[in-house]
């Protein structure tokens, strides 16, 4: 039997990624890549030459059968997602599921993925802390909203810069002006910010300016 292998990749700087991380897509029989064009910038930075399939959230459903098998009939198979660590707001918890019904092994390699570096960053204690990721966009945010604005633990959600000013709006209204806050753009890359301050300051900071980049936003629980 093979195993199927969940390899964590860089969420920026391609310096971010381990030794094992590298020998692992090296010795696979095969890559799972969520973009395989993206992989593939990896993969040269690092002269890796693999054969790649991709598995994404639109046909995961129908290629997890296939990989299954191939995991029995002896591949060892690695999966990967454009940045970070794969199943984290990223395609990977079936996959991982269906092995694991089939009593196949899995191993996933530690990582990066955007919210730790994030979460350190802010200055908002990280002992506890909720992984929200992206919040649903229509149906259910509001409550959803109403029972994070009771949660005490750190809050972590995941953000699209086009609905960053929307989102940190509701956010001061939900959660009240005064509450701490951190948005962390572009991590580990060349124009990384983490701007720091209450949901108000931050509202008033971000509403007047032209937002791009990937971002974390994270905010402190209910005292
Ligand atoms: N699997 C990834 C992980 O482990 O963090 C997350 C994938 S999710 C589809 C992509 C989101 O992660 C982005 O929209 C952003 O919220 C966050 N993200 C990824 N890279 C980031 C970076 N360099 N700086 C800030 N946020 C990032």
């Amino acid at each position: 039997m093979g195993q199927l292998y969940i390899v964590p990749t860089p969420i920026g700087n391609l310096e971010d990624i381990t030794l094992r991380a590298i020998r692992i897509l090296k010795e696979s029989d095969l890559l799972l890549a969520e973009d395989t064009r993206k992989t593939m910038i990896l993969l040269k930075h690092y002269g890796i030459d693999k054969k790649m399939i991709s598995h994404h959230q639109f046909n995961e459903h129908q290629t997890i059968r296939t990989i299954v098998e191939k995991v029995r009939n002896g591949l060892n198979i690695a999966l990967v997602s454009d940045a970070g660590t794969p199943a984290i707001s990223d395609p990977g918890y079936l996959l991982i599921r269906a092995c694991l019904k089939e009593g196949l092994r899995i191993e996933c390699l530690p990582g990066p993925t955007a919210f730790i570096p994030a979460l350190v960053n802010s200055g908002i204690p990280a002992d506890r802390f909720l992984f929200e990721g992206f919040l649903p966009h229509k149906k259910g945010r509001q409550t959803r909203l109403k029972e994070l604005a009771e949660e005490m633990a750190t809050l972590v959600f995941y953000e699209s810069p086009y609905r960053l000013v929307k989102t940190l709006q509701q956010f001061r209204e939900y959660f009240g002006e005064e509450r701490q806050a951190c948005v962390s753009r572009e991590l580990t890359k060349i124009h990384e910010e983490n701007q720091r301050g209450t949901l108000k300051g931050l509202v008033d900071f971000y509403q007047t300016r032209k937002i791009k980049g990937e971002i974390v936003i994270i905010v402190e629980g209910k005292k």
